[in-house]
């Protein structure tokens, strides 16, 4: 199980991971909400403890920024100022569980599991991007709540580019982790363009909002907006 903590607070921070560790959890701690942001959108968690009062960007921020990414995890807040307009705030930004500084660790630790234990559904491993959504599990994609039907290279293939949406993906990463073919002696570029373009008819259609961008002599990205 794989932690991250949002938290400036390095003692706070150090704490949390240790104790974590001791728990058997992996625990990554981020000291502010850009980088928790960024660790949050390109590696893969499993739960996060997000402190509210964060410099630059703050917790509330982070969270619907996640939120708003379509990211289903688990959150857990942190506040010092536990009232109810910061309950409120939290919960319409998107909190899953709220826990008032001081706490007792043996208390967070409860909380984590009881939202792990919620989290382990199909619903909090779904990717979505605007109207798009992919379903792991049950190997099944939807746009608008309407199925798409994909080729099981398709669809490993878009699962990649919604775990890396907003991010540029390059044909080498998708030859690397898709195709998982790193060293081919000839390229894979034509196949991989081949597979996007009927992906692209699949799941764009003919709509006018697109989600499959091409980066010429770049790579592909997904994301919200033209
Ligand atoms: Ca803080």
């Amino acid at each position: 199980m794989r932690v991250l903590v949002i938290e400036d607070d390095w003692k706070v921070g150090t704490a949390l991971k240790a104790g974590l560790e001791l728990e058997g959890y992996t625990a990554v701690v981020a000291r502010s909400g850009e980088d928790g942001f960024f660790r949050a959108t390109t590696e893969s968690f499993d739960l996060i403890v997000l402190d509210l009062g964060l410099p630059g960007r703050s917790g509330l921020e982070v969270l619907s920024g996640l939120r708003g990414q379509g990211l289903a995890i688990p959150v857990l807040i942190l506040t010092a100022r536990d009232t109810v307009e910061d309950r409120v705030q939290g919960l319409d930004a998107g909190a899953d569980d709220f826990l008032a500084k001081p706490f007792a660790f043996p208390e967070l630790l409860a909380r984590l599991r009881a939202l792990l234990r919620r989290g382990r559904t199909e619903e909090s491993l779904r990717l979505r991007v605007a109207d798009l959504e992919l379903d792991p599990i049950g190997r099944t994609v939807t746009r608008g709540g309407i199925p798409v039907d994909l080729t099981a290279r398709e669809f490993d293939l878009l699962a990649y580019l919604l775990r890396h949406h907003g991010q540029l993906v390059s044909r080498e990463m998708l030859a690397r982790e898709v195709w998982k073919e790193p060293t081919r002696g000839t390229p894979l570029d034509n196949v991989i363009d081949v597979h996007i373009t009927h992906l692209r008819k699949k799941v764009d259609r003919d709509l006018a909002h697109r989600l499959i961008h091409t980066v010429r002599g770049v790579g592909f990205l997904v994301k919200n907006g033209a």
